[in-house]
């Protein structure tokens, strides 16, 4: 039952946990799945953003270029790289370009041979050689063509847009505008939801190489106007990042998803990387939410089917007891003694047991005794059980002749009992146990076997004594001889002293003869007035000297009312040939013989 309980609660457990396993990594997985879709279709989705931005600055800032040549007197004034002039002309429009766009920061002439003519921003310096450290610069002096993207200059690193000029298709030169980078980490932020922060790669850092504020860089790339708070996000992102792929980082309590958006530059080149910044602190707390809450799902339903089944345990507990106390009811009102025995011990016995012994519990019993089977009584002859027969244990024996009646007679007390004994075998996980009962049937047992009058074995059982008993002469080629009894002239006893004497004769006579013989042999009341007496293990001389010993004794006895009495006796060996009958005709022939040769004599 205890073993049945754990099992079965420990199968629910380990299914619910299983379960619970399965469902959360499901979710996980899921969760984890549209997490990296959610970041690709960001990353995708802030390209985008990217790429309108830049492409918008390009246009913006061409026809700006442009929109320069219509001013008059422009186009000479640069030609003639007159900075005076070209300021003056261009100061204003500067001032509008920048109401326009707060972060336009830079527009600068260039010279064909790469010489700075005019920065407008920073109208001091100029005349410098900036193709030299502007690979950018160089390559729309090269190539004649827009050219834009991330570089670094002395005033700092901007987006850059240069338009080349010409003059009836002479270069002339170039025009250079520039924006700040939070200028598009804001319009990413104020379109795509996400914070940026701009690395430049070394290769474009150029003449800011110069700049203090650049010097730090993460690898091959220099974080550029990169807020202070920021500076422990990327140092985790980029820790073991050689390729700086997105990750999702965990930062002072904080779940960051970065998504790096790598820039080339239009040569081809790397230029840089807007690492997009997801707090994902909340997901993250929801996903962590959803797995404790499956987890608690998970211990509730644990203990709710411990629960279920610690009641269900009790509900069948219950039963069993009921079921126990059933059973004990029913075999504690049995008047038979019935016990129950593994192979060799008992292991439980009813109330008639320890009421028929006077032992107060089965353990107090056990300590006198090995086995019920100590206080069988019984004589090969007779027929009742033995601890042993035949080499088999007696339960054993029981149940190899189950068709048959077995008795064990018992005396406690003084007080011999009979009873019918039967065994029931169970098997049950390998578990043997025997039940066995024990009818008493000692008053039965002395009706149907006993004669009434004289208390001796009647002829009925007497059959069956001898039977059994002829089967062991046979077998083990054991002598038995039979004594056959007839009072001389009861007639005349009867006639003269009346019936009921005669009766009390009859019961003196058994009383006498029951008294004269062994405890193995057997008197039974065969006739009227003759008793039939067998003698196992008792060759014919030995049975003439005990037939001549009783006939003398009972000449010898005195007799209530009519004082003497004689008998005479037929004795007979049985001759292993022969049938019971056949010794019952030699026995009756020799008391015939006795009777007619005077009588109150033996013939054998
Ligand atoms: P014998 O010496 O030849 O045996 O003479 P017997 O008189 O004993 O022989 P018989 O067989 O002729 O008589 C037996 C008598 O025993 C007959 C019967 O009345 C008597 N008898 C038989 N059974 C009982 C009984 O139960 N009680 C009494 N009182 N008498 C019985
Ligand atoms: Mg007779
Ligand atoms: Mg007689």
């Amino acid at each position: 039952m205890q073993k049945f309980k754990w099992r079965f609660q420990l199968l629910m457990a380990l299914l619910v946990l299983f379960a619970s396993a399965v469902l959360t990594s499901f979710y996980i997985y899921e969760e984890e799945k549209s997490a990296s879709v959610r970041a690709e279709t960001s990353a995708k989705y802030i390209t985008t953003v990217y790429r309108s931005i830049v492409d918008d600055l390009g246009h913006t800032y061409k026809y700006r270029a442009y929109g320069n040549l219509l001013i008059s007197g422009f186009k000479e004034a640069f030609s003639a790289q007159d900075r005076e002039k070209l300021y003056s002309l261009i100061q204003h429009r500067y001032k509008t370009m920048q109401d326009e766009n707060s972060h336009l920061k830079i527009m600068q002439f260039h010279a064909p041979g790469g010489m700075s003519i005019l920065r407008v921003h920073e109208k001091e310096k100029y005349g410098d050689n900036i193709a030299d450290k502007r690979p950018l610069v160089q390559r729309v002096h090269t190539t004649k063509e827009i050219h834009s993207g991330f570089e670094g200059g002395i005033a700092g690193v901007a987006y850059r847009v240069i338009v080349p000029y010409f003059d009836d298709k002479r270069y002339i030169g170039a025009v250079e505008f520039g924006v700040d980078v939070d200028y598009i980490s804001k319009q990413i932020e104020k379109t795509a939801g996400v914070k940026s922060l701009f690395l430049l790669h070394e290769s474009r850092i150029a003449a800011a190489s110069l700049r203090s504020e650049y010097k730090f860089h993460i690898g091959q790339y220099h974080p550029i106007e990169m807020e202070p708070e920021l500076y422990g996000i990327l140092k985790r992102y980029s820790k073991d990042n050689l390729n700086n792929e997105k990750r999702i980082i965990n930062y002072e309590n904080h779940h960051y998803e970065i998504i790096p958006i790598h820039l080339k530059g239009d040569d081809g080149k790397e230029m840089g990387i807007f690492l997009c910044i997801n707090d994902i602190t909340d997901g993250y707390h929801q996903l962590s939410r959803t797995i404790l809450g499956s987890l608690l799902i998970t211990a509730v339903l644990i203990i709710l089917f411990l629960g279920i089944n610690e009641s269900v345990a009790r509900i069948f507990m219950k039963r069993v007891r009921f079921q126990e106390e059933y059973i004990e009811t029913i075999l504690n009102s049995q008047s038979n003694i019935i016990i129950v025995t593994d192979d060799r011990n008992i292991v439980y016995v009813n109330n008639a047991f320890l009421e028929y012994f006077h032992y107060r519990t089965l353990e107090d019993f056990s300590k006198d005794h090995d086995c019920i089977c100590d206080l069988f009584q019984s004589t090969e002859s007779d027929g009742y059980l033995l601890p042993v027969i035949d080499g088999m244990r007696w339960t054993e024996y029981i149940m190899a002749h189950s068709g048959r009646e077995h008795k064990v007679k018992m005396t406690v007390d003084g007080k011999a009992s009979t009873f019918i004994v039967t065994v029931k075998r169970i098997e049950h996980d390998k578990e043997l146990r025997y039940v066995v009962v024990f009818s008493d049937i000692t008053e039965l047992n002395e009706l149907a076997t006993m004669d009434r009058l004289t208390q001796v074995t009647n002829r009925f059982e007497f059959d069956k004594i001898l039977e059994h008993s002829l089967s062991v002469s046979r077998r083990y080629k054991r002598p038995l001889s039979v004594l056959l009894l007839d009072i001389d002239h009861f007639k005349q006893i009867n006639d003269r002293f009346g019936h009921l004497i005669g009766d009390a004769v009859l019961k003196a006579l058994s009383e006498l003869l029951r008294k004269q013989i062994r405890e193995s042999d057997v008197v039974a009341r065969w006739g009227g007035e003759e008793f039939m007496i067998l003698l196992p293990d008792t060759p014919l001389p030995s049975a003439i000297k005990m037939a001549e010993a009783l006939r003398q004794r009972i000449e010898v006895n005195s007799f209530e009312t009519i004082k003497s009495l004689t008998c005479s006796i037929g004795v007979a060996e049985f001759n292993p040939v022969e049938e019971a009958d056949d010794l019952f005709n030699r026995a009756d022939e020799k008391l015939y013989a006795a009777k007619k040769g005077g009588r109150n004599r033996i013939v054998a």
